[in-house]
């Protein structure tokens, strides 16, 4: 403890609220739980970890593989031996996995494609490969399929707009696009929207290989012949087992037909390395695209279409397999039927050193240390349940399947889900329920970075302040708590959050450890602790901000929930969204008035190919005020909340429940337009991209999508859920008065 305070004023950040009380602890129970931490640290093992991931990361383990298996029963005997009452929850989910994959080009020059990674003499393990899936898309459907090639950029809306500027049409064309920029899966979707009747995905050495940096093994970044395996199940519509939506896939659950399921893609895909780019990027023809659509490979980039011609045949076994979730609870003292719920995959699409097994060691370190606590008799006042999730990577499946078959005890019972997935080196990054903004900004605080010895909160603020380019990021960077990020998707916090309204974080360690081995065969232990984490020490900060962050929320008296963090963020939201709305106001109403008189025209070379923009529908006005009116009770009610929390309060069960309940209020059964399995009305993925967060998403995504006759439903929908809020926060007011 001595140490924490001379490194915080070292940093001239000598906080007096390292003397307070913890939130949610008296002050005699903030000492206690001080006390409990130290030990904690204490028992946490970078060795540990070390160990585990050479036995966790030793060879390929996806989930249907007998090496995941292996892995499963491994992780479950430990927690055993941990002193957890253990069970090994097993779902039965479609995964398709390759038969058949071809590539050629077929004309002007022919080339087969090697679809295949190089072991590599400096990196032995990248030489076991039992088991190993050669690299494809999870979801995929069948198919043969033969087109002209048009190189699509990253593959997302804006760049078919620029496309249909240039008159050019991927109907019928087989549509290559760069990886990054957007979740993998809306590439093909979008493509498929747009008539293309195949995708080729590659990852272009400008994004992750030696347009950046060294590549492996003489750097972090992507060697030529790797290759990002990865899901194109459409997420965004619903995650988990493709067919069981909505219900837990049991032996015996009812299924849907394979041809009833939405979420599979709606023509083929296949990912392929830089290597084999090369040959196909090369013999494509058509204008030379813009700057901003290049990347470094050693040719000019062109549209297309043609005059390269590719075959493409794709052939999946559509098999069952069983996913096995490894959970492992530790029954409360006080108040076993309140669960904190912990948890990181387990299934790797290949060794899966950093993802996902760099997280997964982190939270076994958490629940040894949490064991032996228990041994000596300090065991957690609420039950907290650590879960290895399987068969993340296809989808999220594992974690979907056992949120939704146990959905009505996870409602009633759990009080916050807390995930990681992998980790890094650098600065601590939280995404997460706003209602505990302040409790973890207080975990940050209370963390010390290994390399600099300052908190991990001192380092964020520091790297957000030396970034800031402008007075608005200065102002957010010396904002009194930091922000944390909403959550799109991506992860298993997922169903917890988004169907179930169950308030989540992720959490990890990054900005420097570059990395270009991810989803590919060179995700190795060795990869790792050479670039990533070397000695594992950022393991062990990720197990201390974790590990706090579980046991306070076991063991804090009064929940550390409070709302006035989750108020202005969603005040955020709503002056983003109104300005979103004026932003493209005033962007079409110029650009419609551009057209009429014909300015385009004459602003455009009329020796080149590019042409005006098309006309669009006038945005509307829309009336934000329900929202606002609603914004401003939650301000006033979460205000009073933070205030009667000042003058010391009674904890009691009810007021407990009345506090981790209150994020199912931010959810309605009906879901989403479009999308009844996503619930959260605050935090969405986005439909179009994919991970990347949509905030307030049926209002924004009816403006985004030009929508517009939807946009005031949305709005009241949103209203009434701050209302109903607003309305639970005044009752937890009085109910710490009284
Ligand atoms: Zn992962």
């Amino acid at each position: 403890m001595r140490f924490v305070l001379i490194a915080l004023c070292a940093f001239a950040t000598c906080s007096p609220a390292i003397a307070d009380n913890l939130p949610g602890f008296d002050a005699a129970g903030s000492a206690a739980q001080r006390e409990l931490e130290e030990e904690f640290d204490a028992s946490l093992s970078a060795a540990d970890q070390r160990t585990w991931m050479r036995r966790l990361a030793a060879k390929p383990h996806h989930v249907g593989s007998k090496a995941g298996k292996e892995n499963a029963d491994y992780i479950a005997s430990l927690f055993e031996s941990w002193g957890y009452d253990v069970e090994l929850a097993e779902y039965r989910i479609l995964l398709p996995t390759p038969a058949t994959r071809e590539l050629e080009l077929v004309a002007p020059t022919q080339f087969t494609a090697s679809l295949t990674e190089d072991s590599l003499p400096e990196d032995p393990s990248t030489a076991v490969r039992d088991e190993l899936l050669p690299p494809y898309n999870a979801f995929s459907i069948d198919g043969d399929i033969e087109g002209e090639l048009v190189f699509v950029n990253y593959g997302i809306p804006e760049d078919y707009e620029l496309l249909e500027r240039y008159g050019i049409d991927v109907k019928g064309k087989i549509a290559i696009a760069k990886y990054g920029r957007s979740w993998r899966g809306i590439k093909p979707k979008l493509a498929a929207e747009k008539g293309a009747i195949g995708t080729i995905l590659y990852s272009d050495p400008g994004d992750d290989g030696y347009g950046r940096g060294d590549v492996y093994p003489n750097g972090p970044f992507k060697h030529a012949s790797a290759v990002q395996r990865g899901s194109v199940m459409d997420m965004p519509t619903y995650p988990g087992d493709v067919l069981t939506p909505g219900r837990g896939a049991t032996a015996k659950a009812r299924r849907l037909p394979l041809t009833k399921a939405t979420t599979l893609t709606r023509i083929p895909v296949l990912p392929i390395s830089q290597r084999d780019a090369l040959p196909l990027l090369s013999a494509m023809g058509g204008d030379a695209v813009p700057p901003e659509w290049r990347g470094a490979l050693p040719i000019t980039y062109h549209f297309g279409p043609g005059p390269a011609r590719v075959r493409m045949k794709l052939k999946f076994n559509w098999e069952t397999v069983s996913a096995y979730n490894v959970i492992a609870r530790m029954e409360g003292e006080h108040s076993p039927d309140q669960w904190v719920i912990r948890g990181n995959h387990h299934d790797g699409w290949n060794h899966g050193a950093a993802d996902p097994i760099s997280g997964l060691v982190a939270l076994m370190s958490e629940a040894k240390a949490v064991g032996m606590l228990a041994k000596s008799g300090k065991r957690p006042g609420r039950t907290i349940i650590y879960a290895a999730w399987d068969a993340e990577e296809p989808g999220l499946i594992g974690s979907t399947e056992w949120a939704e078959h146990h959905a009505d005890s996870l409602k009633e019972h759990a009080v916050a889900y807390l995930n990681t997935d992998g980790n890094s080196r650098g600065f601590v990054r939280i995404g997460g329920s706003h209602t505990l903004e302040r409790f973890f900004d207080r975990v940050t605080q209370d963390v010390i970075d290994p390399q600099t010895g300052a908190t991990v909160k001192a380092r964020r603020r520091a790297q957000l302040l030396v970034n800031a380019s402008n007075d608005g990021e200065r102002k957010e960077a010396n904002r009194d708590t930091l922000r944390i990020s909403p959550l799109g998707s991506g992860s298993d916090y997922t169903p917890f959050l988004q169907h179930l309204g169950i308030a989540s974080a992720n959490i990890s360690f990054g900005g420097e450890g570059p990395d270009g081995s991810y989803h590919t065969l060179y995700d190795t232990e060795q990869h790792f602790t050479t670039w990533r984490d070397p000695g594992l020490e950022y393991g062990v900060t990720l197990s201390k901000v974790a590990g706090r962050a579980t046991l306070r929320l076991a063991n804090a008296a009064l929940l550390p929930f409070e709302f006035e963090g989750l108020a202005d963020n969603v005040a955020l939201y709503a002056k983003e969204i109104e300005k979103l709305a004026a932003d493209m106001r005033e962007q079409t109403t110029r650009r419609n008035r551009y057209l009429d008189d014909g300015l385009f025209k004459l602003a455009l070379d009329p020796k080149k190919t590019l042409g005006p923009p098309v006309a669009e529908t006038p945005v509307p006005f829309f009336n934000f005020a329900p929202l606002q009116n609603a914004l401003q009770d939650l301000q006033t009610a979460a205000a009073a909340y933070g205030k009667a929390l000042e003058s010391g309060a009674t904890p009691s069960q009810s007021i407990n429940e009345l506090l981790y309940t209150s994020e199912r209020l931010l959810t309605r059964d009906a879901g989403l337009n479009g999308r009844p399995w996503y619930r959260h009305h605050l935090y969405a993925p986005g439909f179009y991209t994919g991970y990347g967060v949509k905030t307030l998403p049926g209002v924004r995504e009816a403006i985004e999508q030009r929508d517009y006759d939807a946009v005031s439903h949305e709005i009241d929908t949103v209203a009434k859920i701050l209302n109903d809020i607003a309305m639970r926060v005044s009752n937890l007011e009085k109910l710490l008065g009284s």
